[in-house]
């Protein structure tokens, strides 16, 4: 397969430290991320990954795709999309360290993805068009390392020790050398050189094509990294008048409130663009916590189980609310209050695990109640509670936050808000793991998944260890109604199947602190 190459679009390339190597990157669409993140989070890796990879991208950004129907010329105007769209999210996704480094770990995995799966040739080709030091083995060097490459290639065992015998054989008995190999300064690879898995000869490595695709990889995802370095200095520059200031300065934009403020503290002259900064500000800021899945708000079909009541929420906590949730709950019945976010945080997920209004007041009067009662807590909070519900301002209906936005948005010192895995210290989340009933093989797996970054796969460990017996019906978890829903569904499950062991049961769906109730059959 050939992979398609990005025509130049200097304007959106002078947001960022430009590399020619991001030609061949293009991430159409988050949409590709994300699923390229959903098959990693199966376990999906190699060559399996690779193949996932590439199908989601031509899927999405193939001359098939959406930008591309009707145009006179598909493969271009899809070409052009998935610039545009690379573009405008490193822009986004440059705005914070973690969104950097999701970004940047999914596209170097699409990246590999698709060098290689480009012919020999194209892969030569683009080598050479980019200036890297790697070159096709030149005819003169090939009796001198063509014994060394056949031993190389046996020792790799690639395919079986009988298939890479034969391939060795084939090496040893050529007479040119084969497009598999390519030759490099073997200070380019020193780590190739330590494994054994590059050849040494005259001051010059030999490595495998497969490595090669690795080293290629690295390059890109250094000067990707530079890129995303730079467009949120530049971002951060057009709000501040030339003060650059990375994630923060960005943050601090987010609005053209935010923009207007932070150059009149102290600003200089306002560069051209300003007007441009401030108009595209808010969709900026949105598009890295944009959260591809169902919305889970009120008018998104109901959780399993249906409607549920402020009594039910104590036992419902324990069987099925994620960590983040549990969190705060446990924060407000210990302290009668909770800041600003974690009002938002929980209060939207349990409008979106069915909670109705008038309950969700009976359930944060009874836990404000010994601090804040009667007047005083309609004066200050009932506005707010009905504001979440569509009842006040803007009569919108406010979705519940999706895991990127609760991982990305800055908690507090002392906040209960924000996702456990990432704000709890090591000990914090292993004792709130025990107190969730995570079993310890699942809560050591949840923590090491936490302490390596992953956020997200910790959370959907911990999910499996608590649901033994299932596994998640997506991949992994991006929002916490979804682990919610997959909870409820999971204990239905659970119950039906031990009603059906207790022999003449019936099952009825939406019973309580559990999710269903157990009847005896008619
Ligand atoms: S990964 Fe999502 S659902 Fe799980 S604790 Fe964090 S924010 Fe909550």
């Amino acid at each position: 397969m050939l992979v398609r190459m990005r025509p130049s679009l200097p304007d959106l390339c002078s947001l960022s430290q430009p590399s020619p190597l991001h030609s061949l990157s293009s991430p159409l669409s988050s949409s590709v991320l994300k699923g390229i993140e959903d098959a990693k989070a199966k376990g999906v890796k190699g060559s399996a990954l690779d193949a996932a990879a590439l199908k989601l991208a031509s899927e999405h950004l193939g001359s098939a795709s959406p930008a591309a129907a009707g145009a006179p010329n598909p493969a271009a105007a899809a070409a052009r999309a998935d610039a545009v769209s690379h573009f405008v999210l490193r822009l986004a996704y440059s705005r914070s360290e973690d969104l950097r480094r999701w970004f940047l770990a999914l596209e170097a995995d699409l990246f590999r993805a698709r060098f290689r799966a480009m012919l020999p040739a194209s892969q030569a080709a683009f080598i050479s068009a980019h200036g890297l030091p790697f070159a096709p083995v030149p005819p003169g060097d090939w009796a001198a390392v063509r014994p060394g490459l056949a031993a190389l290639t046996e020792a790799a065992g690639v395919g079986g020790p009988a298939a890479a015998r034969r391939a060795a054989a084939d090496i040893a008995g050529g007479a040119t050398p084969p497009a598999a190999f390519y030759k490099v300064p073997f200070e380019a690879v020193p780590d190739l050189v330590a494994t054994r898995r590059a050849l040494l000869v005259g001051g010059s490595a030999f490595v495998s094509r497969a490595d090669a695709a690795s080293l290629v990889a690295g390059e890109f995802r250094a000067g990707l990294a530079r890129g995303l370095l730079g467009a949120a200095r530049t971002w951060g520059a057009m709000h501040q008048g030339g003060g650059g200031g990375g994630g923060s300065a960005a943050a601090t934009a987010a609005t053209p409130a935010g923009a207007r403020a932070a150059r009149g503290r102290g600003a200089a002259a306002a560069p051209p663009s300003q007007d441009e900064a401030d108009r595209l500000a808010p969709v900026v800021a949105s598009l890295a916590g944009r959260y591809l899945g169902a919305d889970y708000g009120a008018e998104a079909g109901g959780a399993p189980g249906g409607p549920i009541t402020a009594a039910d929420i104590p036992a419902l906590s324990s069987s099925s609310f994620p960590l983040c949730m549990q969190a705060m709950l446990s924060g407000l019945t210990a302290d009668h209050h909770l800041k600003h976010k974690g009002r938002l945080q929980l209060g939207l997920f349990l409008k979106g695990a069915g909670l109705p209004l008038e309950e969700a007041m009976r359930f944060w009067r009874t836990h404000f109640g010994p601090k804040c009662g009667g007047d005083d807590f309609d004066k200050r909070y009932a506005y707010s509670i009905r504001f979440n519900y569509g009842r006040e301002g803007r009569r919108a209906d406010y979705t519940p936050y999706s895991c990127v936005k609760i991982i990305t948005t800055p908690v507090d010192a002392g906040d209960c808000a924000g996702c456990p895995y990432k704000t709890l210290v090591s000990a914090a989340l292993a004792a709130a793991l025990s107190k969730a009933h995570v079993p310890p093989a699942a809560a050591a797996a949840a923590a090491a998944k936490a302490a390596a970054g992953h956020f997200q796969l910790a959370c959907a460990a911990a999910w499996e260890g608590a649901h033994p017996g299932h596994e998640l019906e997506s991949a992994g978890v991006s929002h916490p109604n979804q682990y919610y829903d997959e909870s409820r569904r999971a204990r239905a499950a659970d119950a039906e199947g031990a009603a059906a062991a207790a022999g003449g049961m019936g099952v009825v769906e939406g019973g309580k602190g559990g999710g269903v109730k157990v009847e005896a059959a008619k």
